[in-house]
């Protein structure tokens, strides 16, 4: 039997190159796509030999042409992480709005399946927690997060609507806080930021007064949710994350335990509209894909500062 083909879009990014490895690894051929803004070739590099694997340097918000028959689509390309999508507003809502739509409409073109990456920012700063699926969410449109809120809800409706009208298969999941090797040291996510402070010395900047909460995931587990989601099928919003809870002051501490460093804490202020809790419900992944991670923290902690501290003094300071 020949192998499926499955389109990766934010192929070079984070959670992009991760997935590219594991449909490799399951006996996929695997097209990845970046525009590289927020993406970083040395995270597939290691890809390229692989026969299976192609990749296209192409911007999604644009026409997507790939020629040859396609099973699966992942869209993944967005900026991710609040500094960024600060400093690329447009370009984050065109991607969560335009890319959908041109990806749909590849899908819908070569009667693919495809799996949108929504996210646990939906929900807003949530006034129900822990957060199921059946919650609308508590978003700001006019805010400065709004940018990656707003374009995700859309593409969450985009999506349904080719669901409801087109007939199409269609996959969304709710990402959660999601850690591991490849984050990119300077994208301004508490993980990276502390493991880069630690690292080099620098005091821990915890944003407000550090009581804020977060859930985070290790990033197999999410995969293998991911890859659970994508060959089920059901078509509503799933919830994959971590339920463990932790304010991100306990947090700056754990990195600190982590990697020895005797950096003291720094508060800042606290980002406009930063949620003050959040938290998945994850009974319906467990319910319908029988999944729930399996990696705790201090084990994905400990796999992502090896990580890091691998990296080395040269490659540490190119990555900031
Ligand atoms: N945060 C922090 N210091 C940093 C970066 C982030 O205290 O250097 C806080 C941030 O305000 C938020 C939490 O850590 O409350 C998680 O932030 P992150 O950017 O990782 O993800 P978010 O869940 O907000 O998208």
């Amino acid at each position: 039997m020949s192998k499926k083909r499955i389109l990766i879009t934010g192929g070079a990014g984070f959670l992009g190159s991760h997935l590219c490895e594991h449909f490799l690894f399951k006996g996929y051929r695997v097209v990845a796509m970046d525009n590289l803004i927020t993406g970083d070739i040395r995270n597939i590099e290691h890809l390229f030999p692989n026969p299976d694997f192609e990749f296209y340097h192409h911007d999604v918000s644009k026409f997507v042409h790939v020629a040859g028959p396609l099973d699966y689509i992942l869209h993944f390309a967005s900026p991710a992480s609040p500094i960024d999508y600060l400093k690329i507003p447009i370009q984050t809502l065109k991607v969560g709005s335009l890319g959908t739509h041109n990806l749909l409409g590849l899908a819908l073109a070569k009667r693919a399946r495809i799996l949108v990456a929504s996210t646990s920012e939906i929900y807003g700063d949530p006034l129900v927690h822990p957060q199921s699926e059946s919650y609308w969410g508590n978003v700001n449109p006019i805010g400065p997060r709004g940018v990656y809120d707003e374009a995700k809800r859309f593409q969450e409706a985009m999506t349904m609507a080719y669901n409801r009208y087109h007939k199409l298969e269609t996959r969304i999941v709710r990402i959660f806080n999601t850690y591991g090797p490849r984050m990119r040291l300077n994208d301004g996510r508490a993980l990276p930021a502390f493991i880069g402070q630690a690292l080099r010395g620098e005091p821990l900047t915890v944003f407000g007064d550090g009581s804020q909460t977060r859930s985070f995931c290790y990033v197999s587990d999410l995969v293998e949710g991911i890859y659970r989601l994508l060959l089920s099928d059901f078509d509503q919003p799933v919830n994959l994350g971590n339920p463990s809870e932790i304010t991100i002051k306990e947090f700056a501490e754990e990195i600190l335990r982590l990697t020895g460093s005797d950096s003291p804490i720094e508060y800042k202020s606290l980002p406009v509209d930063d949620p003050k809790q959040r938290k998945p419900d994850i009974s319906l992944a467990k319910k319908i894909l029988d999944w729930e991670p399996k990696v705790d923290r201090s084990q994905g902690l400990a796999n992502t500062y090896a990580y890091f501290k691998a990296l080395g003094p040269q490659e540490l300071r190119e990555r900031q």
